[in-house]
Parts: C-alpha cells; structure tokens; sequence
C-alpha cells in the first residue's frame, strides 16, 4: 500500500523519516521517547506510523516547528504514562533507546553493567590504554566507600604502590620485549611500537588491581535500563548502588517514562528487596551446606557437563527445518543413520565457511557445554562480556593463587609481581576481617583467578571460541578457549561440531597485536 501525503505533509515529515514513499524507512531526529512511542502506538492502531506521527505527535501546529529540541513530548509521556506505568505493558518500554556514557567506574562495578544480554557495551581497553597516569593528581582506581580511617589509608597506600610498580615496569617490559622480537623488514616503526606496547599492557594488566576504573558506553532499552538500575539498587556495593543513582537521573532526562517504577517503594523497591534478600538468604545456606568443604584441585577449564548424545540431536535438528517431520521421528532417523551419514549432514549443514562470520544455523543450539573455568580475573573480564550464554562468576579473593608471566620473570620482575600479589593479599584480608568482604575484592590484583562457569549452547560456543582464539586476542582466555575447543571433541567427543569450528586457532603467537597493525596501516595506506 502507498500512502499519499500532501506536500506540507512531506515537507513536516521529511526531516524525521529517511523515506517519504516506500514501506521501509528509519526514524531520525526524533527523541528516544517519540520513536518509542510512535513503535508502541503500531500495536493498537491502523494508521501508519509517518501518518500517526503527523496525526498524534506533531499535529496541525507542529507542521510549520523545526526539527530537533523544539519536538514535543508530552503526547509521548502520556502515552507511555498509561501503556507502560498503568497497564503494565513492559514490552512497550523496550521500543525507546538510550546511549549512556558511564565513566570512573571500577573493574568490580563495569561487571555489574556488563551484565544484561540486551544490551550493547564498549569499554575502555587495559591492552591500548595505560594506566600509568594520574589525572587530578590521582591513579585510576576507585576507593570503596565502605573503607575509613585507617583502613582507608592503609588502601590507598596499597594502591599507590601497586601502581608506581605497574608505571616502573611498563618501559621495562617494552624493553624485554623489543629485545626479544626485533622489528621485521618492512614493518614500520609506528606498526612495531603499537604491537610492543600492547604486548606489554596486556602482560601488565595482572598487576592492576579490581579497583581500577574504566569508562563504558552502554547502548540499550529503556526495559533494560530499568532491569540494570534494579539489579544495582539491590547490590551489597555502595559504588554499585551509588552509580544507579547518578545514571537514573541522567536517564531520567531523556527516558522518564521508562523509569518511573525504579525508585518507587512499592513497585521497584519491593522488586530490589526481592533481590537482595534472596542473594542474602542463599549466600547464607552455601555457607552452611558448602562452606566447611576444601575446593577439589581442577584445571583452568573443566567440561562439566554436556549430552553425549549431543551431535545425533543437533543432526536431527540441522534436517528439521528442511523436512515436514515430527521433531522425535527426525530424531529416531538421525540415530539409524550411519556415523558417516550423520558427518555428511553436519557438513553440509555447516557448509563451506569463507570466515568465522559464516555460522552456521540454529541446528547447533540443540547441545550446549557448561565449562567451569579457573582463570586470571583479567580473562574473566574479557569473556564475562559474551552474552548469548549463561555466565556466573564467584568473589574475586586471593585463596585461588595468581598468575605469573613468563616475560615478567624473563625480564627480571618476578620480585615486584609477588609484592604486589602480596600486598594486594593482605590489603584484602585485612578489608574482609573488617565484616566488609565484598569491599574486599576491590584490592585483589587481576592477576589472581576467579572462578566462574560460562554453559552455552554448539553455536554460541563456536562464536566464542573463534573470537576468542584468534591470533590478535589475549593469550589467557586464547588458552581458555583452545581448551574450550579441545574438550569438546575429546571428552564430549564431539568431533563433527568441534570440526565445523574450522577458525579456532590453536597456534603459537608471538606479538599478539603485529597482524592486527600491520593489517590497519595497509588500510590506512590504500
Ligand atoms: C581482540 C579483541 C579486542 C577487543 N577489544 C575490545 C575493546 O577494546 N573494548 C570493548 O568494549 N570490547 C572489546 N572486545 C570485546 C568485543 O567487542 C565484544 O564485546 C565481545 O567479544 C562480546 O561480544 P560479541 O558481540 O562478540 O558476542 P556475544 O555477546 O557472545 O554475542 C554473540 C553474537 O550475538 C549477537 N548479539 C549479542 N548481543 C547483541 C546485541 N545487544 N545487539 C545485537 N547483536 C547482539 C552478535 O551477533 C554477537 O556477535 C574485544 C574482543 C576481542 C576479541
């Protein structure tokens, strides 16, 4: 159908969406709370959305207003008022974006806003960004409010210390390492220094404590603003807590309608006291059921769990869609094929993959893996960000033991790296036996290991592992993953699905960023 629009009516909707004609067309320069509200009006009206916009939002008179801040809300406000706030219909609150930048905020707290799958992130980098400065006179850490007196000092003391270390052996480990990897003919100064400093700020980053802060960028609905601020409301941590203040008011500028349940005692003050009393209630029976037990030794990564039968139902899933089948009767064929039959098909079904882009379909979500991991906090950082899984991590303590990097010893550190992971030991106990445990993870360095399980399905494993272990990545979670990818096929034996993950690289690299540099300056070049 093509709706006819008058000439005035163009002219008043040509600035807000980008085809006057066609059926497909974006939304531009339109406040968050009008696009939102013109996308929930679809559901209870005829009109066309160019039509409601002129009709319902802008009206008669705003035909002639300009584009921009002059738009007015109060339709929308309304709208939302009575859809959202009054009938409960959540799922208009997901229509309206936000991009909220979230600044100073420390390595425990970027965890907490990492957190929801509906959700788009990007974070300050411990690889391209050194922290060896201090703005306002100050290192880049956050110190927890809980701490005072004494104690306090004591922290940032600690801190101090940890830092001036990191600054001392930044220009020594990017010594060590140019020493070590000469500069190849024909690569530039700029692509051989960019690749020698990234290799030593990711060798470095262990010595950073959790209280580090970063900036991040959050792009997301208002329902999951709304899921986040609730979440943060009801954390242990005043940092947390404190933050959730600071972005509902900025939220609140742009998206009000969103959020008016957040702060009410009824509605999200009951929902984030549900929250912390079950987080409560269940700290204290593990406690009582699981804290007298030692933790068995494990590997860096442990397969858990997994369905041997797994590779026969993802088969039997990979024809579904092709055939007119009951889903038990393809699963009875797939079983009384052949094991060459069942290769055949996951072959086909995976095709030919020119890159790791080309995934193939759904079929692989019909097994999944449940990985525990014992890994550096600093990995845990960097994979807690995937979030089409299901992904739980334990307190960040000292009792796991830390990492310590070959380089760093190579190039004489060693001494320093277990003073720091001393201290930052200590400066944790010594927080924790205040009754302030959870403040506690702030002190422990990233070089410790936290323990946490990541449980996703074939395909999302597939994604995650060849992201993960690609040359340019991070050698901890390349290992993690290169684990990952070997225990698939030999403890689940399923060797079909770990060969359909053809871009999981298994190979030894040395300076992790040099392809990745040399790569951005051809681009550059041409
Ligand atoms: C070498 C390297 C360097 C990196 N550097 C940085 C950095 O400097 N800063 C930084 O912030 N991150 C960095 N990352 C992390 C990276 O940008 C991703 O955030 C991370 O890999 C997890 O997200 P994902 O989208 O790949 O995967 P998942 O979250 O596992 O999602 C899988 C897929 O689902 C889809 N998807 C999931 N959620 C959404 C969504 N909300 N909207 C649309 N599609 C979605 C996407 O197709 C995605 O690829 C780096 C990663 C690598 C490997």
């Amino acid at each position: 159908m093509v709706e006819s629009f008058t000439a005035e009516e163009r002219a008043a909707l040509s600035p807000y969406v980008t085809n006057l004609d066609g059926p497909v067309f974006a939304l531009t320069n339109l406040p968050e709370v009008v696009k939102g509200a013109l996308f929930a009006r679809y559901s209870r009206s005829p009109k066309s959305l160019r039509r409601l916009l002129l009709d319902e939002f802008m009206g008669t008179g705003a035909l002639e207003r300009p584009v921009g801040p002059a738009f007015d809300t109060t339709r929308a406000e309304q709208l939302y008022e009575r859809v959202f706030f009054e009938y409960g219909d959540d799922s208009v609150a997901q229509l309206g974006g936000v991009h909220l930048a979230c600044e100073g905020a420390s390595n425990i707290l970027t965890k907490v806003l990492e957190w929801g799958r509906l959700m788009a992130y990007l974070e300050q980098s411990t690889r391209y960004i050194p922290y060896d400065d201090q703005p306002g006179g100050r290192y880049r850490y956050h110190v927890p409010q809980e701490l005072a007196g004494p104690l306090r000092e004591r922290y940032v003391a600690t801190l101090d210390r940890v830092f001036e270390t990191y600054r001392t052996w930044l220009p020594r480990l990017r010594d060590s390492f140019a020493a070590r990897f000469p500069r190849a003919q024909g690569d530039s100064e700029q692509v051989y220094r960019m690749s020698i400093r990234a290799k030593a700020l990711d060798t470095l980053r262990g010595l950073l404590p959790a209280a580090t802060t970063s900036n991040v960028g959050i792009f997301a609905t208002g329902q999951a603003y709304e899921q986040l601020l609730l979440r943060m409301r009801a954390h242990p941590l005043a940092e947390v807590r404190d933050y959730a203040d600071l972005m509902l008011v900025e939220l609140r500028k742009v998206i009000p309608a969103f959020l008016r349940r957040v702060d009410l005692a009824e509605r999200g003050g009951a929902w984030s006291s549900y929250l912390a009393e079950t987080r409560e209630a269940v700290r204290e029976m593990a406690e009582r059921v699981a804290g007298p037990t030692a933790p068995a030794p494990r590997d860096e990564v442990t397969l858990v769990d997994f369905d041997p039968d797994g590779e026969v139902k993802v088969v039997a899933a990979a024809l579904y869609a092709a055939s007119s089948l009951p889903d038990d009767q393809l699963l009875a064929i797939a079983r009384a094929l052949t094991h060459e039959e069942r290769l055949d098909i996951l072959a086909a079904y995976a095709g030919k993959r020119g890159n790791r882009r080309h995934r193939p379909g759904r079929a692989f979500e019909r097994t999944a893996y449940r990985f525990d991991v014992l890994t550096d906090y600093g990995a845990f950082r960097d994979l807690q960000r995937h979030r089409l899984l299901t992904l739980e991590w334990q307190r960040l303590t000292p009792r796991h033991g830390y990492v310590m990097p070959v380089a760093v010893e190579d190039a004489g550190g060693r001494e320093d790296w277990e003073r720091v992971m001393e201290d930052s030991a200590w400066l944790h106990d010594a927080i924790a036996d205040a009754g302030l445990g959870e403040a506690a993870s702030y002190a422990v360095a990233m070089a410790y290991r936290v323990r946490f399980y990541m449980d996703m399905n074939a395909r999302e494993a597939m994604h995650v592992i060849e992201l993960r272990t690609a040359p340019q990545g991070h050698p901890a979670y390349r290992r993690v993953c290169q684990a990952m990818h070997r225990l698939i096929a030999e403890r689940a034996g399923h060797r079909a699905i770990a060969a359909a993950m053809t871009f999981a690289d298994h190979s030894e690299v040395a300076l992790e960023r040099l392809e990745s540099e040399r790569a951005a300056e051809r681009r550059r070049r041409s």
